[in-house]
């Protein structure tokens, strides 16, 4: 039941003074996201539903290669943190109960985890594991920015792999490669699988991927067939610096903004020593855990999919992520023909399953239309007094804004909604 008449959808001209970004400012005035405060956001009813789509595609993936979903809690005593060495950075936020005990707020769930892991694994039986959850992270970033793309409080899903050697570990690290490039490709967004830069931490090998947007505050090192982390290729043997710029090969590296939405670290036994995580071996021997962590921002993909398809009438999804998939205009005053036609029109497509947002509003087809672009839905339908007259429902793919071809008005329900859904399918 989504009629537009009783649905929260505050819809702005104007975007916020402040706003750069344009998923800043189109966000808000598409009535999907609202401030609360510098780095603090509400999702609202739509906007909500583009979360849930991105939280959706991953936790399918994750629970594909075997990811067990839990919840840990974000208040948490300090004393592991202490232990791991990390109580100090400056953004995780500290704070004293009233009785004088020492909590953090999480800003990722390593100290978490591996705190459990060493008191419920117990031998070499007991793995591997995949463990995941969606939990809140709180982080005191030195500059929130760009709306929902750097907020202090974010949803993530952090997943965390535990296993007998590093052979193990290299096997749970490609399962989620595998899982990231799948729901990286079925979100529809533009992106790439780097390398980060872990020489200065010393670490085992980490990728990141990253989405192509101009509000990206990284930076991404691009030819045909090359993709890198700016520092990355800079120090890489295969990259020239010529007169006019960088060359890999033969090819002329571009540097273009992007912005992280995943990430994923081989941690081996950095967490797992300092907290305790051992296991016993088949000779009994006690061995430490080696893990690997693996974030990734629901957040950041629903901004990041707003950065790279708007145009200048809003907001485009791409159809994995769209609030609904059909966004239904009427237009006719209370009593006419038209609006009978609207009304069974929404009832014959809800009735079939396509998730329809129904503009019954008494407003004129300027301000409805221009929602209806500001929103961005793979694809609206309008029912008028000229459909009546034609017995056509005309549609309008919001992706190119190319006219597709009318619907038939009136005739059997089951065929007007598979062609809704074939044409949806047929979408990017
Ligand atoms: P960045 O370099 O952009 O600060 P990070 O390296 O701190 O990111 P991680 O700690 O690896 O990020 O977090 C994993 C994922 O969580 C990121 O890939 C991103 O999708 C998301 N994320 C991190 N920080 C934020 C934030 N401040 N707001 C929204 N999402 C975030
Ligand atoms: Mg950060």
């Amino acid at each position: 039941m989504t009629r537009l008449s009783e649905y929260l959808l505050p819809t702005e001209k104007q975007p916020p003074a402040d706003a750069e970004a344009i998923s800043h400012k189109l966000m808000v005035r598409a009535g999907l996201i609202r401030q609360m405060g510098a780095g603090m956001w509400s999702w609202l009813p739509a906007g909500w539903r583009v979360h849930q789509r991105a939280v959706a595609i991953i936790r399918e993936e994750i629970d594909a290669i075997g990811g067990q979903e839990m919840l840990m809690p974000v208040l948490q005593p300090s004393e592991p943190w202490r232990r791991s060495g990390r109580l100090d950075i400056d953004e995780l936020f500290k704070l004293t109960d009233r009785k004088g005990s020492e909590l953090v707020l999480a800003m990722t769930h390593e100290e978490a985890v591996t705190f459990h892991a060493a008191q419920v694994v117990q031998s070499y039986r007991d793995l591997p594991l995949i463990l995941y959850h969606f939990q809140i992270k709180e982080r005191d970033e030195p500059r929130p920015r760009a709306g929902v793309l750097r907020t202090r409080e974010f949803l993530m899903k952090d997943s965390y792999s535990f296993d007998r050697d590093q052979a193990g570990l290299e096997e749970r690290y490609e399962l989620h490669v595998g899982a990231y490039d799948r729901i990286m490709e079925r979100t529809g967004l533009r992106f790439y699988r780097v390398e980060s830069d872990v020489g200065m931490m010393g670490g085992l090998g980490a990728h990141e991927y990253m989405a192509p947007c101009p509000a990206g505050e990284d930076q991404i090192a691009l030819a045909p067939g090359y993709a890198a982390n700016v520092e990355v290729a800079l120090r890489s043997p295969d990259v020239q610096k010529t007169a006019d710029g960088y060359t890999v090969g033969a090819q002329k590296l571009s540097i273009e903004p992007a912005i992280e939405v995943g990430n994923i670290f081989k941690l081996g036994t950095r967490y797992s020593e300092p907290l305790g995580a051992t296991y016993l071996d088949e000779s009994g021997r006690e061995l430490p855990v080696w893990m690997g962590s693996y974030g990734i921002g629901p957040a950041r993909i629903v901004a990041a999919a707003v950065e790279q398809f708007a145009d200048e009438h809003g907001i485009s999804w791409p159809r994995a992520l769209a609030p609904f998939a059909v966004h239904l205009v009427a237009i006719g005053k209370p009593g006419t023909p038209e609006l009978a036609a609207a009304e069974q029109v929404y009832d014959t497509l809800r009735d079939g399953g396509v998730e329809v947002l129904y503009d019954d509003r008494e407003l004129g087809p300027g301000e409805k239309f221009a929602d209806a672009e500001l929103l961005g839905c793979p694809l609206r339908l309008t029912v008028g007094r000229r459909a009546v007259e034609s017995g056509e429902v005309e549609v309008q793919v919001r992706r190119g804004r190319a006219a597709g071809t009318g619907l038939p008005l009136g005739g059997e329900p089951a065929e007007l909604v598979r062609i809704v859904d074939e044409l949806w399918r047929s979408l990017p």
